[in-house]
């Protein structure tokens, strides 16, 4: 049993009311640990350590900050065994998966913001003929309020708290109530690593309670949240009237555009694991597939033949999928492939339950590739966040960027071409915050990461993500120009 606590002022308790919550193991649907339930006392507790600590930790030279924050890095990555083991079993992903990508990215993080925060800097502007100059300090906001979903866990939450540390603030954070053991592990690295008693605050619980608390809170100045686009707009209503700043990264449905000059190998792998990683699970996937006619049959044979080759099982072995990450989810995924029967879909592969032997009772899916022939279809708007992909064939530009930009999402988009014009027109005309050309899932963390429409609002990584953690001041001096 893994018993999971909050992490608040350097001490490792219970929820002060003493709720607690089943952990579930997806691959198996076994109970095997609890995490507190917090509430607002929860999170006023945390918040008051968070205050407390803050008056340091912002006057913290940038030399020690960042050690810390590398200290942290290295440690992550001395555990990735132990992380991606407890990472796997929490949410039924491959271990091979988060030994691969999702640990390494979680070190990454702090890694990346433990140098760019030494890189950061602010603007200056003379303002000529006047005999003044302004400059601009980024101030940290103070107590700020970090939420995370369950799809990537330690990815995405570290993605959130070593910015938010790095730019000085202290913080109060909520793990997904599904996915909550690696927070745990690594509120234990921060520990070691030196971290001082109340910069970090991980309090555990469900969004309802623990999550409604950190946003209702009047003091935390800052909401950096990732999850649905239902949750978001709530979170924004709550938040708006505070004035709170917010950082919303929501659900997507994203369009995989292929065209018949790509190079068809390189896709059709690409394909595979956009499709399908994590079990269709990262809010990045492509999940709308359009092909062009003249490869619409070539790719449709290949594709279909290729998912049904995919391995699902127990997480813990070379398996292509494990499970999604609750039974209510598998559920609400077998009622969309259901949907789309009635929608007029056609189920090239998959559209059923997987049964694994070792585990009859695990949330297994088999990966599903539905052919449609509306690209107005509910199954081709709506966010499934499972393993299923929509194929449709499209003959012109104009007719397939018209069918990607037509959900309300916009979050990522891929296009697979080796037109260059094409490539600059579609990076023009396709209402997303992010586009890959002949690529996937790659990324530099530099880079703004965010999405338009109902994708959310802001944007993440690199300096966009200092700036979100801090608040500008401008100061202006004018000065007498002669003795
Ligand atoms: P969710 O919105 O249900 O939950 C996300 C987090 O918010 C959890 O920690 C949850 O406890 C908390 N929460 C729920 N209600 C809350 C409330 N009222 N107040 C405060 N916090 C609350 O999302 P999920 O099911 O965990 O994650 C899946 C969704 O996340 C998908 O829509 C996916 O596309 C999206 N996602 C987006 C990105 C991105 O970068 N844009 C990345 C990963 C996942």
């Amino acid at each position: 049993m893994t018993q999971v606590l909050n992490y608040i002022n350097g001490q490792f308790q219970p929820a002060l009311s003493g709720a607690t919550l089943e952990n579930i193991e997806p691959a198996t649907g076994n109970v095997y640990g609890h995490l507190p339930q917090s509430d607002a006392q929860d999170i006023e507790q945390a918040y008051d350590a968070a205050k407390q600590a803050f008056g340091a930790w912002r006057q913290t030279t940038l030399e020690q900050r960042s050690a810390i924050l590398y200290r942290i890095a290295d440690l992550i990555e001395e555990n990735l065994e132990k992380l991606a083991q407890a990472e796997s079993c929490d949410s039924g992903k491959p271990l091979s998966l988060a030994k691969t990508v999702d640990i390494p990215r979680a070190s990454s993080n702090f890694r990346f913001f433990a140098h760019a925060l030494t890189q950061f800097s602010s603007e200056a502007h003379e303002s000529v003929g006047t005999n003044s100059i302004n400059f601009t300090l980024r101030h940290p906001i103070g107590v700020v309020g970090c939420i995370s979903p369950w799809n990537l866990p330690l990815y995405l939450f570290t993605w959130k708290i070593a910015p938010a540390l790095a730019a000085g603030n202290t913080v109060v954070a909520k793990p997904s109530e599904l996915t909550p053991v690696t927070a745990f592990l690594l509120a234990e690295l921060c520990q070691k690593a030196g971290l001082p008693a109340g910069v970090l605050n991980i309090v555990n619980g469900t969004g309802p309670s623990a999550g409604q608390a950190i946003v209702d809170h009047p003091n935390i100045k800052a909401i950096s949240f990732t999850g649905g686009t239902a949750t978001g707009a709530h979170i924004a209503r709550v938040a708006a009237p505070m004035f709170k700043k917010l950082s919303l990264e929501l659900g997507g449905k994203n369009p995989n555009i292929i065209f018949a000059d790509c190079a068809y190998d390189r896709m059709l792998e690409t394909t595979l694991k956009s499709s399908f990683a994590n079990q269709g699970q990262i809010c990045l996937c492509g999940s709308r597939i359009f092909v062009e006619r003249p490869l619409y049959e070539r790719f449709k044979k290949d594709f279909v033949s290729r998912v049904a080759q995919l391995r699902v099982g127990p997480p813990s072995e070379a398996v292509d999928l494990g499970a999604v990450i609750s039974k209510d989810h598998r559920q609400k995924i077998l009622d969309y492939i259901a949907l789309a029967q009635k929608e007029g879909g056609n189920i090239l592969t998959g559209g059923k339950e997987a049964t694994v032997e070792e585990h009859p009772q695990g949330y297994y899916l088999q990966p599903t590739v539905i052919e449609v022939n509306d690209h107005l279809c509910r199954v081709n708007q709506e966010e499934i966040f499972g393993p299923v992909v929509t194929l449709m064939p499209f003959d012109h530009e104009e007719e397939v960027i018209e069918m990607a930009n037509s959900v309300t999402y916009g979050l990522s988009a891929s296009l697979w071409t080796s037109n260059l014009d094409r490539s600059m027109r579609f990076g023009q005309q396709l209402e997303t915050g992010i586009l890959w050309v002949n690529t996937w899932l790659n990324r530099d963390l530099r880079t703004p990461f965010g999405g338009v429409k109902s994708s959310g609002v802001g944007r993440e990584g690199g300096f966009e993500a200092l700036r979100f953690f801090t608040e500008p001041k401008n100061i202006c001096i004018s000065y007498a120009p002669k003795i």
